[in-house]
């Protein structure tokens, strides 16, 4: 089983965000802690099924003061059979000095993902996040001398404004602070957000050679400087891929407790309410939060491990492929985008860049 937390908490709001999050304004934030601590004693989790990950993301947890930390953290090692298991948070660099790192550790986190995104300080201005490139570096440095275990650093390309060069900085940069992991993803133009108004009043361009040539660059960066590229978007030092992440793409259930967050348990999703003063009051008073539920049948159960694992470098299991159009496989082996290995299917040359359009054809 792996368990999710939302907490939807922002400093201030980045332009290209789609994810639920809000100042906290006039948020009652304990009675938000203890709504998280009811939903998941009321998910009744047995000690024999083991949690192995637990991943809390946001919005900013690490955003949380050392109390309201501290709190949810003994309610959630009261609450949840949390033995052995990999505890994942997010983090702004902006949000933690010694204390509070030292405090990560202390309640549990054996691996922090920091939300860095640049190293150039213009490119962080166009992204209006809170940090500058000296913190991001303090960051890495503040938690390796806390002793957590393991370190991410989330990076960002085709952000409006960078070229090559900025990316080869930030990437070396990030490499240079010899993280366990980066993530390395594309800037996405998602509806609903400031950036996405900017492409469609033709102020910003979403070129597809220009991210094509950023992927590139950065997987030679990254795989030259030792990691391992395990996924389109991630790379990790040998052992320390993301195992919250790989249970997802590989289907494993999982449970989820916050506003906006989505559960799946034997083939039932469903989304708690996005809106963290309803879901407070939901908890309070009919024990749950579930806005909408959803079967996930056989077929769409395929269709997501289709885009998911074709994502990843251990490739798309051949079983998954049976009801895809005849022919549709032979093509990408014709044109040397994929190749089969040990009974998976996998992507090779241009096909990492071109994921997408290679699953919805094999789909
Ligand atoms: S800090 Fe993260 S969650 Fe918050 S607005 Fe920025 S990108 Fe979104």
């Amino acid at each position: 089983m792996i368990v999710y937390i939302h907490i939807p908490f922002c400093h201030r709001i980045c332009p290209y965000c789609s994810f639920y999050k809000h100042t906290p304004g006039e948020t009652n934030i304990p009675a938000f802690i203890q709504a998280i601590i009811k939903e998941a004693r009321a998910a009744d989790i047995k000690a024999d099924t083991p949690i192995t990950t637990l991943y809390l993301g946001g919005g900013t947890p690490s955003m949380l003061s050392p109390s309201h930390l501290t709190t949810l953290f003994d309610g959630l090692h009261d609450t949840l059979p949390l033995k052995n298991t990999h505890i994942t948070l997010e983090a702004n660099p902006a949000t933690f000095g010694h204390a509070k790192a030292a405090l990560f550790k202390e309640l549990g986190v054996n691996r922090t993902s920091l939300g860095i995104q640049s190293f150039s300080p213009q490119l962080l201005k166009t992204l209006g996040r809170e940090h500058n490139p000296d913190q991001a570096a303090e960051a890495v440095h503040t938690l390796r001398a806390s002793g957590m275990e393991e370190i991410n650093i989330d990076l960002m390309f085709s952000i409006p404004g960078q070229d090559l060069s900025d990316w080869q900085h930030s990437l070396d940069t990030a490499t240079q602070l010899n993280p366990d992991h980066i993530s390395a993803y594309n800037l996405t133009y998602e509806e609903d957000t400031p950036f996405f108004n900017s492409l469609q009043k033709g102020h910003y361009r979403d070129n597809e050679s220009d991210n094509a040539e950023m992927f590139t660059l950065a997987h030679h960066s990254l795989t030259n400087a030792g990691f391992h590229h395990y996924e389109t978007s991630n790379y990790a030092q040998p052992g320390k891929e993301s195992q919250h992440n790989l249970d997802y793409w590989h289907g494993h259930d999982y449970l989820s407790f916050g506003p906006s967050a989505v559960s799946t348990i034997n083939g039932k999703r469903w989304k708690n309410i996005p809106d963290t003063a309803h879901y407070i009051d939901a908890i309070n008073t009919v024990g749950h939060a579930m806005s909408e539920a959803e079967t996930i049948d056989a077929d769409a159960f395929r269709i997501e491990r289709i885009a998911l694992l074709l994502r990843t470098t251990s490739g798309l299991p051949d079983h998954y492929l049976s009801k895809s159009p005849d022919g549709a496989v032979n093509q990408l082996l014709e044109n040397n985008l994929a190749k089969h290995q040990d009974d998976h299917l996998l992507l090779i040359n241009d096909g990492p860049m071109l994921v997408d359009a290679v699953a919805e054809l094999l789909i």
